[in-house]
């Protein structure tokens, strides 16, 4: 009996590549609706005349943009995550630790098709 490091079918696979596929078109799209409202942002503080208007807009706008560029940067990191993960189920080492080479379990994978660490790397890596 030979044991098995990749408890994962090539059907398993499949959808995991397919949740994963869709998931990153979702997240791109959402990172290129919120990059053309920064623009849109941007143009309008630009064209007010107004100081007095012009500074307390502008101070709200920092305010929300800075909101966005928060929740952007989680967007980012996200797409990075998921390409990573991707990557790992094309050379095939999808559901292994990128950290201890040990197997990610199976539920874990199901709630996060992304995670590229076990549980017990993740977790001392968050506690750093
Ligand atoms: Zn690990």
């Amino acid at each position: 009996m030979s044991p098995r490091k990749q408890a994962l079918s090539t059907k398993r696979i499949a959808e995991f590549k397919k949740r994963l596929m869709e998931e990153r078109a979702r997240l791109r799209a959402s990172l290129e609706r919120m990059e053309s409202r920064g623009e849109e942002l941007v143009d309008a503080g630009a064209e007010d005349g107004d100081f007095d208007d012009a500074a307390s807009d502008a101070a709200t706008e920092t305010l929300d943009r800075g909101t966005d560029m928060a929740l952007e940067e989680n967007l980012r990191s996200l797409v990075e995550e998921i390409d990573a993960a991707i990557e790992k189920l094309e050379k095939g080492t999808y559901g292994v630790c990128d950290n201890c080479g040990g197997p990610i379990k199976v539920a874990r994978l199901e709630r996060l098709p992304y995670a590229t660490m076990c549980v017990e790397c993740q977790e001392r890596m968050e506690r750093r």
